[in-house]
């Protein structure tokens, strides 16, 4: 790779409103069983943007082709110009495969910052909804919550230490929910509609942010609205797709075919 982002990285992120730059990794280590802490260095600020966004990186495929996968950032170290994405690896394809090889000072084409569900300033409680790709938004939007309010989080996972925790403010009220997936196929909604089921929301103003399995994310979005949230208390962003590969721009496929 040379020393500058490829120039398709350039355009398509002059046409998102972003910034595309070459990152260095710095570490690539396991956190548990389906997760790994990838940690690059080089523009940072820039590309982490804020609690909620995203950014995409370009990858080759088995057919060595070019795809690029989106994650989202897990935190920002400003004093060392470094940010941290938790990637899950308890699948096969290009993003998961890159990540379990990366090595120290390895370069990687970057654009962010990337995607629009930002945390709710109004809300007086936020719930988080999704599966294990969904933890590093999840915890960094909720390290952003200004005190006092809840934090709800009710997630997915396939193996006990995938329940990863994280450090919160003092004053934030936090219930966490890991349900076991019990080998339930990953389009199956069931395993986190039982644990919505058995939460009470609470009365005041709430925000539900839903990130996870294209299938199951919608069934969730309809359980809330039927709850009683209003369409706009409720964010959700398909990440993945059960059975089907990512487009090569990082979204889930959205059509049958
Ligand atoms: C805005 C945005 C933010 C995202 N943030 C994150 C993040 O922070 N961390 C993260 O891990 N992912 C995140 N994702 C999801 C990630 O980009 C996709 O899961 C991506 O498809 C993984 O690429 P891959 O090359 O490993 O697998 P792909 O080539 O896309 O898929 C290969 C196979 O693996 C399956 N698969 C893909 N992802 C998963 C999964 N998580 N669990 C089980 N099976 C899976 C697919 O159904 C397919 O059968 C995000 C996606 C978007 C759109």
């Amino acid at each position: 790779m040379t020393n500058v982002p490829d120039d398709s990285s350039i355009q398509l992120a002059e046409r998102v409103s972003a910034t595309a730059s070459l990152c260095e990794v710095v570490t690539a280590t396991p956190l548990c069983t389906s997760i790994y802490e990838l940690v690059l260095s080089g523009n940072a600020t820039t590309l982490a943007g804020v609690p909620g966004n995203d950014v995409m990186i370009r990858l080759v495929d088995a057919q060595g082709r070019f795809v690029r996968r989106r994650y989202s950032v897990r935190s920002l170290d400003e004093a060392n110009d470094q940010f941290t994405l938790w990637i899950t690896v308890d699948h096969e394809g290009p993003g998961s495969t890159w990540v379990k090889s990366a090595t120290k000072g390895e370069l990687v084409d970057v654009i962010g910052p990337r995607g629009k569900v930002l945390l709710d300033p109004l809300a007086d409680w936020h719930l988080f909804v999704g599966d294990a790709s969904g933890l590093a938004a999840f915890y960094r939007m909720a390290q952003s919550i200004e005190v006092p309010a809840k934090a709800i989080f009710i997630v997915e996972i396939d193996a006990a230490d995938d329940a990863l925790s994280a450090p919160f403010d003092e004053g934030l009220g936090v219930t966490g929910i890991f349900v076991d997936r019990q080998g339930r196929s990953t389009s199956d909604p069931e395993g986190l509609l039982r644990g919505l089921a058995a939460f009470e929301l609470p009365p005041d103003l709430g925000h539900a942010y839903l990130f996870g399995e294209f299938h199951v994310m919608r069934v969730l979005e309809s359980a809330l609205l039927d709850r009683g949230l209003r369409q706009e208390q409720v964010s959700h962003k398909a990440f993945w797709r059960s059975g089907r590969s990512n487009a090569d721009h990082g979204e889930p496929v959205k059509t049958e075919a």
